[in-house]
């Protein structure tokens, strides 16, 4: 089982192109494991090592009877090798994984689209 695992790591670590990546927080080349839920959203803030990304979702108000949006912050840990790759404005796919600091328990999983399309 663990050796399957490995080479499912060694796949996707060919896939991206064998971008040398020291991250020990990375899902891919570090030892961080990711389980849980996932979202998808727009990155509003890049700093090194970290993105926000926004997601809106629907709230149902009790009161006026109708659904209102509502925006979301969370904020999700970056690795090395993805850095480049990922701007404001994208499209990204987020990972639960374990708390890596006291506001971050995601991490970025990939690109879905870039900030122009729709
Ligand atoms: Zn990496």
């Amino acid at each position: 089982m663990k050796k399957q695992e490995n080479e499912k790591k060694q796949k996707e670590k060919s896939e991206i192109g064998g971008a040398a990546c020291s991250d020990k927080k990375c899902h891919l080349h570090g030892d961080l494991k990711i389980r849980g839920r996932t979202f998808e959203g727009r990155v509003t803030k890049k700093l090194p090592t970290r993105v926000t990304i926004e997601l809106e979702r629907r709230v149902y108000s009790r009161k006026f009877e109708r659904y209102f949006k509502s925006k979301t912050k969370i904020h999700a840990h970056l690795a090395e090798c993805m850095e480049k790759q990922i701007n404001i404005g994208d499209l990204i796919k987020i990972q639960e994984c374990r708390p890596l600091s006291k506001i971050i328990h995601f991490t970025v999983i990939k690109k879905i689209k870039n900030a122009g399309e729709r």
